[in-house]
């Protein structure tokens, strides 16, 4: 494939049209962009700042085809896109990331597999496509456990934590039917992750580790610099790195990880997109991950991404976004960020919130401070 140089002016087109494309577009449009947008849903996030909608599913043709005549370089914002779509656009468009890296990240097993051959470390696994590999499994690695779908989980979906055999009754209708795989329950210190980007000119940047807290699953916040060693972090950042090295990554790669109690770090999932832990390097870094992928896709030099300042990113889900508008006079220190979604579904993700600090720590105490959520 040829790599060009797309110029502010021209139409970037981005397949999905949820909040990792919508501010993807709000960065592309500040440097002079055209933005189109493939999605089901009309008035869809990114739709809201778009020149162009194209409203129609991820796998029909015809959406395909209108993206091709208006779009001078293709990009998505999620994994999901149908396999058609992508081949059709790199054969009749400018889709300079390829479509390997979406086949290698969709399935957990093929990811663990490309992680492994980039001689970095994994939790042991093992494939469960029928009650005989089950059994195989629970004898090999044992309990604590997770049984994970291999392909379209996120959030936490799609998984079952075993702590004994008793746990494995919900898991077991499905069994045979959908492949998983069983990973051992890793006791960790921290989660953490490193965003990584390369240019169509092989050019490499990383966003500062950041330290993520889930709550039921979902990404609560996230905190800069991740309050782990100094030689852990370096050894996160080498990680990611080293897997986007092997992986020949075009665009932005998330790497999700484990600060294990062993006091290693293992590489637990990625995503070939920008990703809810990076959000805090809109108003903390230099240059933002949806700026540093735009820039990466489009052939541009990539910028500095230096941490500014100590942050936290707190989520807004579905349930806070009435309290947040309630109390919208205590925003002074923080920026609010809302997506533009209509419905306000619990657990959806509706926006987020980023305070700057002295420190990761003194960012938590104004956020607590603002007292409008829990932490
Ligand atoms: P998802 O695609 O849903 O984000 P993850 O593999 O990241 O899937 O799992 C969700 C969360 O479950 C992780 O962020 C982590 O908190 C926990 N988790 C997943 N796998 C393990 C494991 N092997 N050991 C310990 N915790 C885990
Ligand atoms: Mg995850």
């Amino acid at each position: 494939m040829k790599r060009k140089t797309i110029l502010p002016g021209q139409t970037i087109g981005i397949l999905g049209g949820g909040q990792l494309g919508r501010m993807m577009a709000i960065s592309a449009r500040q440097m002079g962009y055209r933005i189109a947008v493939l999605d089901p849903v009309e008035d869809c996030p990114c739709a809201q700042v778009a020149d162009i909608a194209i409203i129609a599913n991820y796998d029909d043709p015809e959406g395909a085809k209108k993206m091709a005549a208006c779009a001078d370089v293709v990009t998505y914002e999620f994994e999901n896109v149908a396999v058609q779509t992508v081949e059709y656009l790199q054969e009749n468009s400018y889709l300079p990331q390829g479509g390997r890296l979406l086949e290698i990240t969709k399935d957990r097993l093929n990811e663990k597999a490309a992680i492994e051959k980039a001689g970095l470390p994994v939790v042991p696994h093992m494939p469960v496509r029928s009650e005989e590999e089950l059994k195989a499994a629970i004898d090999e690695i044992g309990y604590p456990s997770v049984l994970k779908t291999t392909q379209g989980g996120y959030d936490g979906k799609g998984q079952y934590v075993l702590q004994s055999e008793l746990d494995l009754k919900e898991a077991l209708p499905y069994i045979g039917k959908i492949p998983f795989e069983l990973e051992k329950w890793l006791p960790f210190e921290k989660e953490i992750s490193v965003i990584v980007v390369r240019s169509t000119a092989g050019e490499t940047s990383v966003l500062p580790v950041a330290e993520n807290i889930h709550r039921h699953n979902i990404l609560h916040h996230t905190l800069v610099p991740a309050r782990i060693p100094e030689h852990l972090r370096n050894e996160a950042t080498q990680h990611a790195l080293q897997l986007a090295e092997a992986l020949e990554l075009v665009g932005t790669l998330a790497v999700e990880m484990f600060v294990g109690t062993d006091g290693k770090v293992y590489v637990n999932e990625t995503a070939p997109r920008p990703h809810n832990s990076g959000h805090f390097s809109i108003n903390a870094c230099e240059t933002s991950q949806f700026e540093q992928h735009i820039r990466a896709i489009c052939g541009l030099p990539l910028a500095s991404t230096q941490l500014l300042s100590p942050a936290i990113m707190i989520n807004i889900l579905g349930e806070h976004v009435q309290p947040v508008l309630d109390q919208i006079h205590l925003l002074k220190s923080a920026h609010l960020h809302l997506y533009g979604k209509d419905e306000a579904k619990t657990g959806r993700k509706m926006g987020h919130l980023t305070i700057l600090g002295d420190s990761a720590d003194e960012a938590i105490e104004r956020a607590e401070q603002l007292g409008i959520w829990k932490i």
